[in-house]
């Protein structure tokens, strides 16, 4: 570990088990993306016949007419509204967020506003679109829909994600056929996704994924679909995109990811995730309180996690104890925490480097053993948790 960067310069050794998040650096960056990265640093390029060149990779892997590179998933719902509000306007790119044309509405179920670690809806707001909600927070029905789109609806946003309310809401499919009978473009939201190519082919107009998730990019976003919509979208850098911009190393290096992806053992890593799995699985079986489930991954993608459910009982621990414990120490273990309420966290495999794996069963069994041997139960009140959830933020930077 003396080699380690970050302990090199004084930060935490964290072992991600939470899932490809931003607030720990995302992914591990392939080497491919590493390599072109390095290569084109140091040269001058034009940075516009390089996204042409993006345009066409990502056009072979997603099955878009046209793509472009931008700085993150959320920057491309921003790019993508805005290009649908504007078109090719170049007066009105320079005038948002205010003065947006009158076509500016954007649909969006109301199950689907939820938080990637800022909200779904400000993405929106900040490209000069009126969010226009429809259905309710468990339902949306067709009705909705219908009604909600006037002329001055400029798109509808479909958001993919474990975030969104699973059930009640309007499918893609269906989504897309209300929209494209009164001729308004869907822009899906598929930051997470591996399948690059299912959301076009049901009728999205617009795709967009993040570049530093699965694909194990740069951060970046990656915009893919219709050709004109896309140039819209690229036309705002001249405009609100010019915040969101990214460098000639990020489109180059998604580039890279993307044909990387194209090539990678999608097999062998599954079956080195789920000896992963198993090997977790096997270390919290038969322990008292703890139950140990392989699970799914909600939205399809071809993952499984396991899920830990802790009965503080009898494991003298709840779930949100047992991960702030396995955050702390000489090994922090950062688990996917975000339905912990429900007593139970998630492991996820695909964020780790090989050996890693040992030192989270090492951390499960230690922290485990060291609640059960206490003879009171840890269990702070949940509402404390909620209580000082931004603190440290808040303190920042000290
Ligand atoms: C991660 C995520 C985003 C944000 O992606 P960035 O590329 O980090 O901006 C947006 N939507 C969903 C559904 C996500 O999972």
């Amino acid at each position: 570990m003396s080699d380690d960067i970050r302990t090199k310069i004084g930060l935490r050794p964290v072992i991600n088990v939470s899932g490809t998040m931003t607030s720990l650096g995302a992914s591990i960056v392939v080497p491919e993306a590493i390599q072109a990265m390095e290569a084109i640093l140091p040269q001058f390029v034009e940075i516009n016949d390089l996204q042409r060149m993006a345009s066409k990779v990502i056009a072979r892997l997603t099955g878009a007419e046209a793509g472009f590179v931008t700085a993150s998933c959320s920057a491309g719902i921003s790019l993508a509204v805005a290009g649908a509000i504007t078109g090719n306007n170049l007066l009105a790119i320079e005038k948002l967020p205010d003065m947006a044309p009158d076509k500016n509405e954007v649909l969006v179920q109301m199950g689907h506003v939820v938080s990637y670690g800022a909200p779904v809806d400000q993405a929106i707001r900040i490209a000069g679109g009126k969010v226009v909600l429809i259905g309710q927070a468990t339902s949306t029905h067709r009705f909705h829909m219908e009604n909600a789109i006037t002329d001055k609806t400029a798109a509808a946003v479909y958001v993919v994600s474990h975030h969104v309310v699973d059930y009640g809401l309007l499918h893609l499919n269906e989504f897309v056929e209300i929209a494209h009978a009164r001729g308004v473009p869907v822009i899906v939201d598929a930051a997470s996704e591996y399948d690059l190519k299912l959301f076009l082919a049901q009728g999205a107009d617009i795709a967009l994924y993040s570049g530093h998730k699965f694909l194990g990019g740069p951060t970046s976003g990656i915009v893919a679909g219709k050709k004109e919509l896309v140039r819209s979208a690229f036309l705002q850098n001249m405009g609100i995109g010019r915040g969101m911009k990214v460098g000639k190393e990020s489109v180059y290096g998604v580039m890279a990811a993307l044909e990387a992806w194209q090539k990678r053992d999608h097999h062998g890593i599954r079956e080195r995730e789920t000896g992963y799995l198993k090997l977790w699985k096997e270390t919290l079986d038969g322990r008292p309180g703890v139950t140990a489930l392989i699970e799914p991954d909600p939205t399809n993608n071809p993952l499984d996690r396991l899920r830990v459910v802790v009965s503080p009982s009898e494991a003298h621990i709840t779930a949100w104890d047992l991960a702030a414990a396995l955050s702390r120490g000489d090994h922090p273990v950062i688990v996917r925490d975000h339905e912990v309420e429900h007593r139970h966290f998630y492991l996820d495999p695909c964020n780790l480097h090989p050996g890693q794996e040992k030192i989270v069963a090492a951390r499960l069994h230690e922290e485990l053993e060291k609640a059960r041997a206490s003879n009171e139960i840890i269990a702070t009140p949940f509402e404390d948790r909620s209580r000082h959830r931004f603190d440290g933020m808040l303190r920042w930077p000290d």
